[in-house]
């Protein structure tokens, strides 16, 4: 199923909201009236999630690096960057979401460190600054994102040096990142929105976290990546989207499943997730199909215990609480 919504944005502008491909597995035709409805109203409103990447470490061509976009009232709130990142903001640019023209991108939050997630940073940090930006990148973390926003710059410091002093006359600050490491709690809020982080359980790393959002009295749940974890039921507990990472299928040795139930949540976990935080939708993000099992079978096993309505984001999906 793919659906075009047409919705008015801002009043004298218009862009188009996408669920292309978003498959809306519960229940079916009833699940999928009731998110084109939610879709179309609080658009205009100006809350919505552009998912500029969808993937997983393995090099899908089509889905670029988990990455997506908390966009409220114009402003783009970035949360991970992987792979394509700038790309994918210079697409949605151009479908008409100004927020995320490349040089407007200048606030961002990590989930963790995986290099899935952070593969797109030195993207972020130097492609707006090329384009003008001229703010530093404000770049919220866990420990260790100050270091990796050291080191990436020590990386760069030959290119950064003749951008500044060379021909292209590049600013000296819109290429430096202000980063924040940060503990779970409300980590930041201005007009816009509020953002607030909780810790999550992902296999060996010392620290990763999901964030809530809360503008324009919608709330949006992110959970990185995680095994099962009562932080996001609390964290949600009915919020408007619960944007989750999930893997179905079986994962065949002893030591793959190991590693996946300490790293992540399978669907049928993740459908005993949602039942008891019990979003207005579920967007599945991040997927991981072992053995090709397919979404369908993926929704089958969410659906056991969770009955609202899920969808499947693709890259480029724009979909509004
Ligand atoms: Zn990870
Ligand atoms: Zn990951």
């Amino acid at each position: 199923m793919a659906t075009t919504i047409k919705i008015p944005f801002p009043a004298s502008k218009t862009i188009f909201i996408w669920i292309a491909a978003a498959y809306l597995l519960a229940g079916v035709n009833g699940a999928c009236a009731q998110a084109q409805q939610t879709t179309s109203a609080s658009a205009a409103r100006g809350v919505f999630v552009v998912f500029l990447g969808t993937g997983m470490p393995r090099p899908d061509p089509q889905r670029q690096g988990p990455s997506l976009a908390i966009v409220v009232n114009e402003k783009a709130y970035i949360v991970d960057a992987g792979t394509g990142i700038v790309r994918q903001a210079a697409a949605a640019y151009e479908r008409g979401i100004e927020a995320l023209r490349p040089n407007a991108l200048d606030i961002a939050f990590l989930t963790h460190l995986h290099s899935d997630h952070t593969l797109g940073l030195p993207d972020l940090i130097l492609t707006p600054w090329v384009m003008h930006r001229t703010v530093p990148l404000q770049l919220y973390g866990p420990i260790g994102t100050q270091a990796m926003a050291d080191n990436i710059e020590k990386a760069y410091a030959e290119d950064i040096h003749v951008r500044i002093e060379g021909l292209e006359h590049q600013t000296t600050t819109g290429h430096q990142v202000v980063a924040h490491e940060i503990q779970p709690g409300v980590v930041y809020q201005d007009a816009n929105v509020k953002v607030t982080a909780f810790a999550v359980h992902h296999g060996s790393w010392k620290e990763a976290l999901g964030y809530r959002f809360d503008a324009g009295g919608k709330s949006i749940v992110i959970s990185g990546d995680a095994s099962p974890v009562d932080s996001v039921i609390k964290a949600c507990s009915e919020c408007d989207v619960l944007i989750h990472e999930v893997y179905s299928g079986d994962p065949g040795s002893a030591e793959n499943a190991a590693y996946f139930s300490s790293f992540h949540t399978s669907a049928r976990e993740l459908g005993e997730i949602a039942a008891k935080a019990r979003p207005k939708l579920l967007i599945v993000w991040h997927y991981v199909p072992l053995e090709n099992t397919s979404e369908t079978q993926m929704a089958e096993e969410i659906h056991k215990n969770f009955h609202g309505p899920v969808i499947v984001a693709n890259d480029l999906d724009v979909i509004s609480p």
